[in-house]
């Protein structure tokens, strides 16, 4: 039996491609999503075209109940070795002293407690404490970990300084115990998510800005997760790999 990968939202953007990679790489997949079924469906057929096996589950990964039911469905893939954390929102860009407490819960409830919540999962099946076989996590945080997001979203920069954190902190916990904690810190990447902000060409325009000429494309995070993931990477943790063209 293979082993498998749980990639939360891995229906869209950066997700979808992990989920491609990692299928090429001979994982079985399970591709969380929360809403967009359709485009959840279609990362499971180009999965299984590279004759793996895959699965999508529905869920929000900030309810507890709905977090251990998605472990359960990759579980029942194969053997589980690795989660990445991936699913996170933004809201509309704006000035701090213009935002809601409802807005602030909602970015940190997904971004934060969903994370948490999905690595808890992981670290009590892939624990050698807890009689699992080890395995590895592979948290996305983000640049504006360390760049703040000024004038467009502080609270989100603030909630991926949470999962940089927490990648220090569970990674250091763990590491005797057979399981690695590591982060990947995208800049500024191709997706969707941009148009959640309010500015669906920000990519292009702020990638022009990148040392390295151009925005990231989804596919080069995703090689990033996937050697963090991989066994190449066996003494690696307790870490991020900034991923931003030199941001
Ligand atoms: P995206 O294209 O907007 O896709 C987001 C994914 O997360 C979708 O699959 C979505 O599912 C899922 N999702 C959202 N809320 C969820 C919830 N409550 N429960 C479960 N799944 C949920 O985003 P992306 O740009 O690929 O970003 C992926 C990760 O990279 C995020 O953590 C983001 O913060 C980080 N990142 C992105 C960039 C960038 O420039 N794109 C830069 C730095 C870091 P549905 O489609 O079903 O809604």
């Amino acid at each position: 039996m293979s082993d498998t990968i749980l990639v939360t939202g891995g229906s869209r953007g950066i997700g979808a491609a992990t989920c491609v990679a990692a299928a090429d790489a001979g994982y079985s997949v399970l591709v969380g999503y929360t809403s967009d079924a359709d485009a959840a469906a279609a990362v499971v057929d180009r999965c299984r075209s590279l004759c793996v096996d895959a699965a999508a589950f529905r869920g929000d990964v900030s309810d507890e109940e709905s977090v251990r039911e998605m472990f359960a469905a990759a579980e029942a893939l194969g053997n589980l070795r690795v989660l990445v954390n991936n699913a996170g929102i933004l809201h509309q860009q704006m000035r701090f002293d213009e935002m809601s407490v409802d807005r602030w819960r909602s970015v940190f409830d997904v971004n934060v407690i969903g994370a948490f919540l999905c690595a808890r999962e992981a670290a009590r099946r892939m624990s050698t404490a807890h009689g699992g076989a080890g395995g590895s996590i592979v948290n996305v945080s983000s640049t504006a970990a360390y760049l703040g997001s000024p004038q467009e979203y502080v609270d989100y920069a603030a909630s991926k300084a949470a999962i940089d954190t927490m990648t220090i902190g569970l990674g250091r916990e763990l590491a005797g115990e057979g399981v690695r904690v590591n982060a990947v810190r995208p800049g500024v990447v191709r997706t969707d998510i941009h148009a959640s902000g309010g500015e669906p060409g920000r990519a292009e325009r702020v990638g022009a800005g990148v040392p390295i000429g151009r925005p990231g494309e989804p596919g080069e995070v995703a090689e990033a997760i996937l050697w963090l993931a991989s066994d190449a990477a066996s003494y690696v943790t307790a870490t991020t790999l900034d991923c931003s063209g030199g941001r």
